[in-house]
């Protein structure tokens, strides 16, 4: 991939640093991390108001961690619930495996509504500018950066641009990077309505159904209102969200009555379509969450997956903004977390060919369900659906190396506390090593209390760890492969 310039580069006040296309959790939460790093970012958001289409999401382990470490986590627990992490994957039903390594080992249920506004608020706090009912139409970019044409006709200059612009991006259609993989074979219908059936006959038939067909979900959500998620009839091309026939046709074709359903709240649709984009950076543009992967939402994975590209992403990109990158830096981004994506779509389609209803794919269902007696095969799995097995590359080292650090306990309080910043942090036993020349990027806490089993750890920005050791030359080179040249 390219590489870009080390030094900064000229700015006048009607550029910006970086341009972001698309203000859903992905841009909200990167705008936010640049503007840690006082990188002057602008969003774009084609729509005019924030949307109300309520997803069903959770904010899994990993990501409540990364609220921890931005000192955002209580806002984010005000607005969602606590529940266990049970039945994640392809809603087999088994608790949680126990002593999860994770002061955060719950799952969050919060509509992406509140998380996107929480997100939102965040990064305009930070002084991130959102522009809204602006879409990004066309791009052009140069050794200096990019001209970035909006839909009124208008045009910006930034230095880059980032494709946060969902499934559907434009930004990665104007790159022509490829986004191989399935069209959607099935469709699910999802939405809220009231029923006037007696709520133990439709518990009672949902339950009945599910034993052989487990995407048939109607369940209560409040005084008379139901929460319903059942299969389509066909796959649709429509771009608009489906109506109230759609959903009482299909439950009498599954259940034989629509239990009276009526005055939906709202109603959507979503497909199983399973792509990934080929590359993540083209030059000064770089692309994002939906942007840049979907797969069908099962266990929940889409939203969190984003924002863990945006936590990925931003410091990288600050660092080149503000000078100091090293070579190549920007390019791990794809290398960490093109992989990363990949794994999720292959658990995905795993999870989808798991809640099929041919004869074969439940004799599967019904092994794994047996395997995930064993606490290991359970851990495995809620891991790797919570983002917390996620171990980048590094090189060889020890099993820690490259993986997050979890929140352990430190001096007074614990290591998260001492990530709000977004900088990068020498955890230190020894206390004898120093960050010395890189001190305006690296925390540095000297603590021989400090709740590791390794004598010192340095974290990126975002939480990883990036070297273990206790040698003073070692850790210069590593600080110098993460965070460049030290100051003078
Ligand atoms: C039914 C359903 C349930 C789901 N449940 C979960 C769950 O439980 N957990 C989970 O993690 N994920 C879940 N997901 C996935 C999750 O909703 C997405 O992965 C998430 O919205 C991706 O965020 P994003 O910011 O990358 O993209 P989006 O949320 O799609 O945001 C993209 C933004 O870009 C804007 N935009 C588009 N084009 C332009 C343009 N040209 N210029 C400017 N702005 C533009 C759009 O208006 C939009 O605001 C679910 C999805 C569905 C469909």
């Amino acid at each position: 991939m390219d590489s870009l310039q080390l030094t900064p580069e000229p700015s006048s006040s009607d550029t910006f640093d970086v341009v972001i296309a698309g203000c859903g959790p992905t841009g909200a939460m990167l705008a936010a991390e640049l503007r840690l790093h006082d990188v002057r970012v602008l969003v774009l958001e084609k729509e005019t108001e924030p949307t109300s289409f309520v997803r069903i999401v959770g904010l899994h382990i990993r990501s409540l961690e990364l609220m921890a470490m931005r000192g955002l986590l209580e806002r984010v627990l005000e607005r969602g619930r606590k529940r266990p992490p049970g039945a994640y994957f392809a809603a087999i039903d088994k608790p949680a495996p126990a002593g999860l390594d994770s002061a955060y080992a719950y799952l969050l249920g919060i509509p992406q509504p509140v998380i996107v506004d929480l997100l939102e608020q965040h990064a305009t706090a930070q002084g991130a500018q959102v522009r809204r009912g602006c879409a990004v139409t066309g791009l052009d970019q140069d050794d200096d950066g990019v001209t970035v044409r909006l839909a009124d006709g208008g045009q910006l200059r930034s230095r880059y641009l980032v494709g946060c612009d969902g499934a559907r991006s434009t930004v990665r259609k104007l790159l022509g990077v490829g986004f191989p993989g399935e069209p959607a074979r099935t469709e699910t219908l999802m939405g809220e309505m009231e029923m006037r059936a007696p709520r133990e006959e439709i518990t009672a038939a949902a339950a009945e159904i599910r034993k052989t067909d487990p995407r048939f979900v109607v369940g209560p959500f409040g005084e008379g209102v139901y929460r319903v998620i059942i299969p389509a009839a066909g796959v649709s091309d429509r771009a608009e969200p489906p109506v109230l026939t759609d959903f009482t046709h299909q439950l009498r074709a599954i259940a034989g009555t629509d239990f009276g359903a009526h005055s939906p709240r709202w109603l959507s649709r979503f497909g199983d379509a399973t792509r990934l984009a080929e590359r993540y950076r083209v030059g000064r543009v770089l692309l994002a969450g939906d942007a840049a992967h979907i797969h069908p939402p099962i266990g929940g994975q889409g939203l969190n997956l984003g924002v863990h590209d945006a936590v990925n992403l931003g410091w990288k990109l600050a660092a080149q903004v503000r000078g100091w990158a090293p070579e190549r830096l920007l390019d791990t981004y794809h290398a960490e977390r093109h992989p990363v994506a990949e794994e999720v779509l292959d658990n995905t389609r795993a999870q989808t060919e798991l809640l099929s209803t041919g004869p074969g794919p439940r004799a599967a269902r019904r092994l794994l369900t047996e395997l995930m007696n064993f606490d290991e095969v359970n851990r495995y799995l809620l891991e790797k659906i919570t983002g917390i097995g996620v171990r980048y590359d590094f090189g060889e080292g020890p099993d820690l190396l490259g993986r997050r650090l979890p929140d352990v306990a430190v001096g007074q309080g614990h290591v998260y506390g001492l990530l709000h910043r977004g900088r990068g942090l020498l955890l230190d036993r020894t206390e004898r090593l120093t960050v010395g020349g890189w001190s305006d990027r690296v925390d540095h806490l000297a603590d021989r209390t400090a709740d590791l089993d390794v004598p010192c750890v340095l974290l990126r920005p975002d939480g990883h760890v990036a070297w273990i050791g206790d040698d003073q030359r070692d850790l210069d080179d590593h600080l110098a492969r993460w965070f460049g040249e030290p100051a003078d």
